[in-house]
């Protein structure tokens, strides 16, 4: 066997004279003993997977020998064999603490210089008692006094932040030259907290105006676009690689700065203790994180065996993508909670570890912090770039098929389509907000996601008005949660954390690719139809709704018939209506007159001066297969007649004009409309009914008409090139041709059956969802293949914002023959 290198001399005497926190020396050692450490807490060993496992190395410099923790990410090298007692080691990245007087080294890094040697001299356990409280006189932690010299691969000694700083600078994204040799990084590393979204937003809409997005003709080089320098790639910054994910070098790997040691640099709060969050255990008392919160769970209060008690938790993120979880109770939740707030990096001390509750814990770490009111947060000055903003590991939609419920899951999507948000009633008697929006990725599926709570306003407002304004935002989500409620869905919990327009690389190329091809691309909806959102849309006759027995199945059917209005019954045309506020919204109950010229509400049990005449117009719908019974409430009756209800009651009854009343109805009768109905076997007087309810009826529109149907042919032309081919009246899950009924309206659950992709290049997209693993669509167009533009048929955004006809709520102006 050749020579063992040689074991650095007088290393443990050394070791103990270190200050506690990350060291800087890289002593030469040998494993002199090498035993997993037993987890006395069974809920740990119970959370254990193999990852998990802790090791306990003595390590020795041939006189003497030093205890020594192994961090768990180099647990592979014993399994492997690579690590064994007797193993000659090079200590590259350790931390050396004091507990219980003694000296403990956590190695974080090492090197096998040669896996078999035998035991070299004999060892003795080093003794010295050390105050327990030993103050380093470490100048400034790792992470800042690196951070500018780092020159790990692929740096090639430019002055050019680490990696891992890219991911935190939303300044340099498309900007080519930042990050530059030359460059201070100090530079990069000035990032606003909290600007992010704003700063991504607004670089976002800067670089749409290059792209072409939302142009009439999507260029098939578009990706070539230069204004998509991605610094990661481009700027030399090493391999490429998931900046966002674990750092592949951490910055506190790089050999140190030579001015290190030679005294204080910088007044700076994390002078002390300062060790990984990978490197936290329970068997150490004292250390310092500095992380960055990733996000924040708000107060819960709860009750258990001891009374009343609240809870808030918050995760964390430091600069060597270590994450874990703090929890606060009671009193120190008082104390932390104004404090905390996501994105900005804090100094952590002085908390107790517990094994992780994995049930409720994404992160990878089988501890989570319990914080006391002894515990120290304290608020670095100043952002600390190194540490990444955010971890995220994504997942591809297509993948939450095979997941179960309730797992957590991170995405990166595309949004096509934003609902308006709404209030929900909660089991308890609260009340929440509630939006639905659609997320595709380049898996070729689409999922429904669903916000709740404050994420409405915030993030779902913005993603609305991207999407309002035909841009479709890409939206990361940390830490969602599979739902199952026809098919798969995925919604925030208190912990989701979502960025807009992030300025990650996989963002900028579902971006690219969502332009070039995935506006277009074969689609797959794992949420099911019926669900608030995704619902699509079929055209029927009226003959199909007897034929096909509409609406006697569990659920209404939706349908959309094209057709006019024969006949409308003009006796009962609308109803006195409550006009009381009731939770921001009209009461809209049947009044009743009390004689004395006062209204009343029996739901509200009040009695007013007024009230407010709305629709209830039953009608005949018909078209060449036959008719059907139909009723139409307010807006539909607005859209049907032109008028609202109240000013067609005024000519009828007040001002008793009873000719240009039937002008009026006569004038409407015969008009070519699209109705979207609502199809559903009700009981009266139990006798089973099939109920027809308009829900919305619009204008018919030989143009948009005629785009819809090519847009069907292009959808049997795509199913039949993946082999199947059902036809046109056998129900395609096309889109009827509605325009968008997202105009700001406040549409309640029930009604929220239109598709809101119509109208723009999505206008068809859905119509693919049959079309399992089709890579692309052919097309209907001359121009299919390659240089296929989505819009070639379609009407631009801008064209169809125009095209848009105005709906409901009085928008329209009155109709005029
Ligand atoms: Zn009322």
């Amino acid at each position: 066997m050749e020579a063992p290198p040689p074991l650095t001399a007088g290393a443990v005497t050394e070791i103990w004279e270190l200050p506690n926190g990350p060291a800087t020396f890289q002593p030469v050692l040998q494993v002199a003993d090498l035993r997993p450490v037993v987890a006395k807490n069974t809920t740990a060993a119970a959370a254990a997977a193999q990852h998990s496992e802790r090791f306990r190395m003595l390590l020795s410099d041939g006189v003497h020998s030093q205890q020594s923790m192994l961090g768990t990410g180099l647990n592979d090298l014993i399994k492997d064999g690579t690590l064994r007692v007797g193993s000659i080691v090079h200590l590259t990245d350790m931390t050396c603490n004091t507990i219980q007087k003694r000296r403990i080294v956590i190695v974080v890094k090492l090197e096998v210089l040669q896996s078999e040697c035998p035991k070299i001299g004999t060892p003795k356990i080093y003794e010295k008692s050390l105050p327990e409280e030993q103050e380093p006189n470490l100048p400034a932690n790792p992470a800042q006094t690196n951070s500018g010299n780092y020159s790990g691969p692929g740096m090639l000694g430019s002055a050019v932040a680490p990696r891992v700083e890219q991911i935190g600078n939303n300044l340099s994204y498309g900007r080519p030259n930042n990050g530059g040799p030359g460059v201070d990084s100090s530079i990069c590393q000035s990032v606003q907290p909290g600007a992010n979204n704003v700063l991504s937003g607004g670089t976002y809409g800067a670089m749409s105006a290059h792209n072409t997005m939302n142009a009439n003709v999507v260029h098939p080089n578009s990706h070539q676009n230069q204004s998509f320098a991605v610094p990661g790639t481009g700027g030399g910054f090493g391999p490429p690689g998931n900046i966002y994910g674990r750092p592949a070098q951490p910055s506190y790997q790089q050999p140190p700065p030579p001015h290190r040691n030679s005294g204080p640099v910088a007044k700076n709060e994390a002078a002390s203790r300062v060790i990984p969050i990978s490197a936290l255990n329970p068997y150490q008392r004292t250390w310092t994180i500095k992380a960055r919160v990733t996000a924040k769970v708000h107060v819960k209060n709860f009750n258990n065996a001891r009374g009343p008690g609240k809870v808030f938790s918050f995760d964390l993120l430091d600069a060597n993508g270590g994450e874990i979880r703090a929890t606060c109770f009671g009193v120190a939740v008082d104390q932390f909670y104004d404090l905390i707030e996501v994105d900005k990096v804090y100094l952590v001390s002085r908390g107790s570890l517990k094994p992780a509750n994995k049930r409720f814990s994404p992160l990878n770490n089988d501890y989570e912090i319990n914080l006391e009111p002894s515990s120290s947060i304290e608020v670095c000055s100043g952002d600390d770039s190194s540490i990444p903003k955010q971890q995220f590991n994504f997942r591809q939609i297509s993948e939450i098929a095979n997941m179960d419920k309730d797992t957590t899951v991170d995405l990166l999507g595309v949004v096509t389509s934003v609902r308006p948000s709404f209030t929900v009633m909660l089991k308890n008697g609260g009340e929440t907000q509630k939006r639905v929006l659609q997320l595709k990725d380049m898996s070729g599926c689409s999922v429904e996601m669903t916000f709740w709570g404050n994420f409405c306003d915030a993030e779902g407002q913005q993603l609305q008005s991207l999407c309002d304004s035909g841009l479709n935002p890409i939206l990361a989500l940390k830490s969602g949660r599979v739902g199952e409620f026809n098919g798969k869905t995925v919604s925030t919990t208190s912990s989701s954390l979502l960025k807009i327009n992030p300025d990650f690389p996989e963002a900028e190329r579902l971006r690219q690719w969502y332009i070039t091809e995935g506006k277009i691309a074969a689609c797959t909806s794992l949420s099911g139809e019926m669900s608030s959102m995704g619902r699509t849309d079929v055209r029927k006759k009226t003959a199909q709704i007897k034929d096909e027995r509409l609406g006697q199945s569990e659920k209404p059917d939706w349908i959309t018939v094209q057709g006019a209005i024969s006949q409308i019954y003009t006796d009962n045309f609308c109803y006195p209506a409550c006009t009381r506020e009731v939770n921001g919204k009209s009461c809209n109950k049947k009044v009743t007159n009390n004689g004395d010229g006062m209204w009343l509400c029996e739901k509200c049990d009040q009695s007013s001066e007024t009230c407010e005449y709305r629709y209830l117009l039953s009608c005949h719908i018909q078209d060449h297969t036959g008719f059907t019974h139909a009723t139409s409430f307010q807006e539909a009756g607005q859209e049907i007649i032109g008028l609202s209800a109240q000013d067609l009651f005024r000519i009828k009854h007040e001002e008793q004009d009873d000719v240009r009343f039937a002008e009026i109805i006569q004038q409407v009768r015969f008009q070519q409309y699209l109705f979207k109905l609502r199809v559903k076997e009700e009981v009266y007087n139990d006798e089973p009914r099939v109920k027809c309810n308009i829900v919305k009826a619009e204008r018919y529109d030989p143009v948009k008409e005629s785009r819809f149907f090519l847009g069907a042919i292009d959808s049997l032309l795509a199913e039949d090139t993946s082999g199947s081919s059902p036809g046109l009246n056998g129900g395609p899950a096309v889109n009827a041709g509605f325009a968008n009924s997202e105009a700001g309206q406040s549409v309640p659950a029930s009604n929220n059956s239109y598709a809101v992709n119509m109208g723009g290049p999505n206008q068809f997209g859905q119509q693919f969802s049959a079309s399992i693993g089709m890579p692309a669509a052919p097309s209907a167009t001359p121009a299919a293949g390659s240089g296929f533009a989505p819009n070639s048929y379609g009407p631009s955004a801008a064209n169809a914002r125009a095209h848009k006809p105005v709906i409901a709520n009085g928008a329209r102006a009155p109709w005029n023959p």
